[in-house]
Formats: C-alpha cells, structure tokens, sequence
C-alpha cells in the first residue's frame, strides 16, 4: 500500500470503488485458504460486474499454490508471491500485460525480501497503533505448519532499522508499537547476537511519545531471564506475554517436534509469573492433532485449569498436505476436534470470567480507543494485559460530563462489571 500511494494511486477501503483490486491472502490453514478463496472470487466479481479492471492476488496462499491459483482463476491479472512485494507497481501498471509476468517461486526456502524504515508504509490499524515486523520466515519444525514453506528462512530486521521505524511511527501518532515476527523470540540470532529482543524491547521502551511496546508469537523454549526483567522494569514494556503452547502432552509435543511436557511448561509460567508479577500470559492450543487420545486432550485440560492462563485461544487441527504431520496416521475425526475444542473455551471461559470478576473495583489505566464494536451506546478501550482484535477489551459506559473522547488518549476506568472476556467501568478521569 505504501509504494502504491507513494506512486500516486489513491488507496480505497470499499473494493467496489477500486479500479484495481489487490487481494493479500493467506495460506497457513483451510479456513484461511478458504476465506482467501472466497475473497478473490468476490474480487473477480467486482472484475466481471462491477467498475474494477485489474485483479491482483498476492501473498501466501500464491506462494503455496500458484500453478493450481493461475490455471483456475484468469480473472486474476497477476498473481505475486511473498518475495515479489516490490513487484507491486509493475503488476499494478495497466500497460503491462502482467499475467505474463513470472511469479518468482520461493523455491528451496529462498525468501529473502524484509522492509526497512526507508519502505513506505500506509497503516491498516487505527492510527494509535501499528504492528512492526521484527523479522521474516522461521526455521523451527513444528510438523503442522507450512509457513516455513511459504515465508523462507528465518531473517532479522537489523537493529537500527526497527528503532528508526519506531521513531516515524511516534511522530505520526502512534502510541503502542506491537512486534511481531513468525518467532520473535529468536530476534537477532542470525545477525549473531544474544537476547536481543530484550535489549530491542528496552531500547523501544525509551523511545518518547511511545507508551506501549508489546512482543506476539514468542517461543517457549526461548524465554530468556533477561527478556522477562525488561518486562519488569521497564514501564512501556507491557506486562503481557504471547506464547502459542499449542499442546501438553509430551507425547503430542514430540509428534509436534516441539518438545516440551506438562511440567516443564508449568515450570515455564511459574519462572515468568515470579519475574513479572501481574504479567497476562496469553496462549493457543490445537486440539486433535493427529494421536491425539482422550489421555493426551485431558493432560491439556488439566495445564489450562492448573495453570489458569490469562488468554487462551484454541484451534482445531488442520490437515495441511506437505507438511510432516499430514504424514502422520492416527487422524482424530475433526468432530472429536471440535467437540475438544469446545471444552477447552469453555473451561477458559469459566476461568477467565472468574478472574474478570475480581478486578471489580479496581482502578485501571485504558487506552481509550473510541466507540465499540459492540453497540453505539459504548465506548471501549484497553488495558496494557489486552492486544488489539484478539483479547477482550474494556467498555465504558459512563464519563465525567467534560470528558472529550479522544482515541489513542489514555484514561483512568474503575471497572464495575465483569463478562467472560470485557470488563465494563467508567471513566473517572
Ligand atoms: S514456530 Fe510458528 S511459524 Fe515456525 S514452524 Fe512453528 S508454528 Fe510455524
């Protein structure tokens, strides 16, 4: 988006305005690939009926599919992958017949395609926030994932790079930066550096007009000492810790080739609700995996009731051909999945409403972010412990008669009510 307003194009959110339409898909599971799908040919309809000329498709699921994609869709004027990014402009030229125009294959893991500051950005997010990649790809094996495939190699942003970023962002308005990278928790390693996550989330926790830095999609295994003490320390460092578990079971984790067991995870939390008290612990599970017994589902029920986590997101296996666990036999019918699946929110649920209940009363500092989703009568925001579109939030239903609504400002909420995910309170300051 941003070399595209860089070069003149105006950018539109409602794509039946658009003379172009470009579609960035995903390809991690069937529901994605499926959702994708749907919005190419919602796309291709805009092509066939409507005023748009040009249909562009890019990302991962190109990535993952791009023989099948261009042999069964010619709506589509250019498919790009992930490393083509920059090819953006070229595709988007109307004197260019781009459907003849290569899509470059990743290949044997050959991504090598990472943005700097000096890329021009357009913001998806509301202007209060912006998410910051850290680093691309992922070397890990974990057996049911095809992103390694699609994204490449694991790759860090270098250092500067990321701060300089952070700078811009903090002059344009934003107030929390949120990291993000396939595995965060590695930053740095391939530019041969130890903990630099913890010296990258100091450093962007001094950075003036910033006041939250948040790290998604770190690795249990990689959970250093001194990563939690920023987090202690330092007061923008949000006490909030995103770590995708995704089982307890020893033996689902090795057939996962993560490694790990109940205890040792239990360890883990325990180690990081020492250093960082208070600190939200946020984590998804997969439940029917293939070998997955009733045993092995009851020893993940067991950690989530023991270890009550903060946040808890769950997903059925997806069987994706081409990685190792699609080899795997032992298939767990996805009804068996499901039905799992739903014990498990259930039980999160019980939990997170009981821990909701007790900051009844309490005083919290929100970042106020304008009306609510939910109704017209509401305003909501959010506490340091909850992200953006993934955890609940707070709502806010009463105000001083002076207060002037002004999202990305921060406010003082007593909180009066607790539901399974938001809490409710109003603002006193
Ligand atoms: S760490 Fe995440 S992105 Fe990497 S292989 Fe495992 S699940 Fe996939």
């Amino acid at each position: 988006m941003g070399q595209l307003k860089a070069n003149g194009y105006q950018i539109t959110a409602d794509a039946s305005d658009a003379d172009m339409v470009v579609v960035n898909t995903c390809g991690f599971i069937e529901s994605a690939k499926n959702e994708s799908v749907e919005a190419i040919l919602e796309a291709a309809r805009l092509k066939t009926e409507g005023s748009a000329t040009r249909l562009i498709v890019a990302g991962c699921l190109v990535e993952r599919y791009r023989d099948e994609l261009k042999a069964e869709l010619p709506e589509v004027d250019a498919f790009i992958g992930t490393n083509q990014i920059m090819d953006i402009l070229k595709v988007c030229d109307p004197k260019v017949d781009s459907r003849s125009l290569p899509v470059v294959p990743l290949g044997n893991q050959s991504a090598t395609y990472l943005y700097d500051e000096s890329t021009p950005r357009v913001l998806a997010t509301p202007s209060h926030y912006a998410f910051v990649k850290i680093a691309e790809g992922c070397d890990r094996p974990c057996a049911f994932c095809f992103i390694p495939q699609m994204r490449g190699h694991f790759r860090s942003r270098r250092f500067g790079s990321i701060i300089a970023e952070a700078h811009q962002l903090a002059e344009e308005g934003v107030k929390e930066i949120i990291l993000v990278a396939q595995d965060s928790s590695r930053y740095g390693e391939d530019l041969g550096k130890t903990d630099a996550l913890a010296r990258l989330l100091r450093e962007l926790s001094h950075v003036e007009e910033i006041d939250w830095v948040r790290v998604m999609y770190t690795y249990p295994t990689h959970i250093s000492d001194e990563f939690l003490s920023v987090i202690a320390e330092e007061p923008k460092a949000v006490k909030y810790l995103d770590m995708p578990l995704q089982h307890a079971s020893q033996k689902v984790l090795r057939l996962m080739k993560r490694g790990g067991n109940r205890a040792s995870l239990e360890r883990l939390i325990q180690r990081v609700r020492a250093r960082v008290p208070d600190i939200a612990v946020r984590t998804t599970f997969i439940t029917g995996f293939p070998g997955e017994t009733e045993e092995d589902f009851n020893e993940l029920l067991d950690l989530v009731r023991n270890v009550e986590f903060d946040r808890v997101g769950v997903f059925t296996y997806s069987d994706e051909e081409g990685t190792p666990a699609f080899e795997l036999g032992e298939k767990v019918d996805p009804k068996v999945a499901k039905h799992r699946r739903g014990i498990l929110m259930k039980e999160q649920a019980r939990i997170s409403r009981r821990r909701n209940k007790k900051r009844i009363g309490e005083t919290v500092r929100v970042l106020f972010e304008g009306d609510s989703t939910e109704s017209d009568l509401l305003w909501q925001g959010r506490m340091e412990t909850q992200a953006p579109d993934i955890d609940g939030c707070v709502l806010i239903n009463d105000a001083p008669d002076d207060f002037v609504p002004v999202p990305g400002s921060f406010v003082e909420v007593q909180i009066t009510a607790a539901q399974e995910y938001d809490l409710v309170g109003r603002i006193v300051q």
